[in-house]
């Protein structure tokens, strides 16, 4: 789960990690509310709250002057879509005053099996431009946690101006305990501020593992306030073990082995899958009939339908997939391959139907072809 940026300032804020005192708006008015509250006669910063980076570069970021009209400037950036996402809060945050912008992050380096911390002088919004060599790291123990004598190197070798190195040595920790403590994937600072009064995280990325979120029922409350892509919504809300991707090809199957095969199988066939979906072991024509519908719900120009009946029987499968048809309008081939348990029962269902959508295919790469051929 991705934080919005004040989400992500809340938790820093408990954590002892200095943040601006902001305030969120939903409309120009409540903006010049909360300007007038939180920096009365001086500078703002309005912030678009969209759960993706780069909103800088997008017009998502902008300083509004002592006297400014802050509700006009409000006005045009809930106006933006940034990436896609319609801007639909922005946080109002008095302007700091900036000396130098870095970086720092902890992760997972999945290829050393353990958390990475990163830290920068050169951060910003143009990090990725940065020279080869600003951006320095350390692996992080996860018995030994983060070691004082880790944070020292990595302010000297990242060479942080002098006044912000002992805010530096104070603020590093506790990003790293914050990491360990709300089960994070990602927390990131950019910038992390020197300004006059020390270091401030002026932004702040945080995606908490979705499957420890029942053990952070403040965190898991978040998820109300942020608005899901429609199609994930309805798969969520279906139950299903759904991940959109951006390709054409619809892909659904059961056990989640069998769906990534499938995936790499279409790419073999020079087709690329729209999303991955399983409906799980021993699924009945209900959960097969929505999760027709969920994929159906995205710009497909195919569907593989791709099942290996052990517990699941193929001829529930094909009742689902002949419900989901008598439900929704079809318009895109829908490819079947059934094996195992009831196959033929399923097969026969299908082919009884003539449903015009329906193909039937027999093997996984032949169904595959059949599926990436479609033009
Ligand atoms: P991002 O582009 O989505 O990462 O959004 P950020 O929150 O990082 O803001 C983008 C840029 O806006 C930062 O790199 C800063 O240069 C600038 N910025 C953000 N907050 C302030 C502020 O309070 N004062 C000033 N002067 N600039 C700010
Ligand atoms: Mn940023």
């Amino acid at each position: 789960m991705d934080l919005f940026e004040y989400q992500g300032k809340e938790l820093f804020a408990r954590a002892g990690i200095p943040v601006p005192a902001g305030r969120v708006a939903r409309t120009p008015e409540e903006a010049a509310a909360a300007a007038a509250q939180v920096v009365p006669g001086a500078a703002a910063v309005l912030k678009a709250q969209v759960a993706t980076g780069g909103r800088g570069k997008a017009g998502g970021v902008k300083v509004v002057p002592a006297g400014a009209d802050v509700a006009a400037v409000a006005a045009e950036i809930l106006a933006l879509s940034i990436k896609g996402e319609p801007v639909g809060a922005l946080l109002v945050e008095p302007a700091a005053e900036i000396e130098a912008e870095y970086y720092a992050a902890v992760t997972f380096d999945r290829r050393a099996g353990s958390a990475r911390f990163l830290l920068s002088s050169a951060g910003g919004m143009e990090v990725e431009e940065a020279p080869e060599g600003a951006m320095v790291s350390v692996l992080v123990d996860p018995l030994l946690g983060l070691a004082a004598y880790q944070v020292r190197d990595l302010v000297f070798a990242a060479g942080l101006a002098p006044p912000a190195r002992k805010d530096a040595l104070v603020l590093l920790p506790k990003l790293y305990r914050l990491f360990v403590d709300a089960d994070a994937s990602l927390v990131e600072i950019n910038p992390l501020a020197l300004t006059p009064s020390g270091l401030v995280a002026l932004d702040a990325k945080v995606t908490v593992d979705d499957s420890a979120l029942y053990r952070h029922p403040d965190i898991a409350a978040y998820h109300g306030t942020r608005r899901l892509d429609p199609q994930e919504e309805r798969a969520a809300a279906a139950g299903l073990n759904f991940v959109k991707l951006d390709g054409d090809v619809g892909i659904i199957g059961n056990g989640a082995g069998l769906v990534m095969s499938t995936l790499d199988v279409v790419s073999q066939a020079g087709g690329r899958p729209a999303n991955f979906l399983d409906v799980g072991g021993g699924a009945g024509a209900e959960v097969l009939a929505s999760a027709l519908e969920v994929v159906l719900a995205g710009p497909v120009r195919s569907v593989l339908v791709n099942i290996f009946g052990g517990i699941t029987r193929c001829d529930r499968v094909a009742g689902g997939i002949l419900e989901a048809l008598g439900r929704t309008r079809v318009e895109v081939p829908i490819v079947v391959r059934l094996e195992g348990t009831n196959a033929t029962e399923g097969r026969a269902m299908l082919a009884a139907a003539h449903h015009p959508s329906v193909r039937t295919a027999d093997g996984m790469m032949e169904a595959a072809r059949m599926a990436a051929e479609v033009r």
